[in-house]
C-alpha cells in the first residue's frame, strides 16, 4: 500500500504519472534507446486537506484561502486520476461532543478483519475457475458478460453514464466495488443497494 498524504502538494506531473500503474498494474519507462516495463500493482491511498490552510472544512470560519485558491488546490487531483480512485470519502470535522459520543461504537478492527477475510474467500471461490482471486482483477468482458448483474441492478450506472457523470472506466470500477460490497454482506451477487453505495463512493465533493 502507498499513501500520499497532502496529495495536492505533490507536483501534478507526479500525481498524474500514477494513472498508468493504477489502471494496468504496470509502469513503462521510455528512454531514447529503449523502453522497459515493470510490474507495479499497489493500493493507493490519497489524503488531502480541503484547502492549503486546512481549515475550510465544517463552517470554514477560520479558513484564510480565497475561493480561487481552494478550487485550484483540490483541482490538482485531476478528473482522470480521481476516475481511477474507487473509494472517495469526505471526512468532515467533528466536535468534541461528537467524538466522545462515538467512542467505543461500531465494529472493532478484529471484527472487520474477519468480515474482510470472509469476503476475500468468497471472491477467490467464485473466481477460481477463471484463474483470478479478487474482484479488482475482473476485466470488462467478465463484468459485462458472465458476471453481469441483472439489468435492474445496474440501471443507476446506465443513468449516470447517460448524464455524463460516469465514464466507461468508472462504470467498470463501480461494478467491481459493488461485487466486493456484496461479498462483504455475504450475498452471492450485487443488489441495487450495493451499486448505489459503490456509486456514492465516487461522488466526492470537497468541503
Ligand atoms: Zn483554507
Amino acid at each position: 500500500m502507498q499513501c500520499l498524504a497532502e496529495a495536492p502538494e505533490f507536483d501534478r506531473g507526479v500525481i498524474d504519472a500514477l494513472r498508468q500503474p493504477l489502471e494496468n498494474g504496470r509502469v513503462t519507462i521510455d528512454r531514447s534507446a529503449a523502453s522497459a516495463v515493470y510490474p507495479a500493482r499497489f493500493q493507493l491511498v490519497l489524503a488531502a486537506n480541503p484547502c492549503p490552510c486546512g481549515k475550510s472544512g465544517g463552517r470554514g470560519a477560520d479558513c484564510t484561502c480565497t475561493p480561487r485558491v481552494r478550487r485550484s488546490y483540490f483541482g490538482k487531483l485531476s478528473g482522470p486520476l480521481l476516475d481511477r480512485v474507487d473509494l472517495q470519502i469526505a471526512v468532515p470535522t467533528v466536535s468534541y461532543g461528537e467524538l466522545a459520543a462515538g467512542a467505543g461504537q461500531g465494529e472493532t478492527t478484529a471484527e472487520i478483519a474477519v468480515r474482510v477475510a470472509r469476503a476475500r474467500a468468497a471472491q477467490a471461490e467464485r473466481l477460481r475457475g477463471l484463474g483470478l482471486r479478487t474482484n479488482a482483477e475482473l476485466g470488462g468482458s467478465l463484468l459485462h458478460g458472465a458476471l453481469r448483474p441483472p439489468r435492474a441492478v445496474t440501471a443507476p450506472l446506465e443513468r449516470a453514464m447517460d448524464r455524463g457523470s460516469l465514464t466507461a472506466r468508472g462504470h467498470q470500477r463501480v461494478l467491481r466495488v459493488a461485487w466486493t460490497l456484496a461479498d462483504l454482506e455475504g450475498r452471492g451477487v450485487p443488489v441495487l443497494d450495493d451499486v448505489d453505495t459503490a456509486l456514492y463512493f465516487r461522488s466526492l465533493v470537497p468541503a
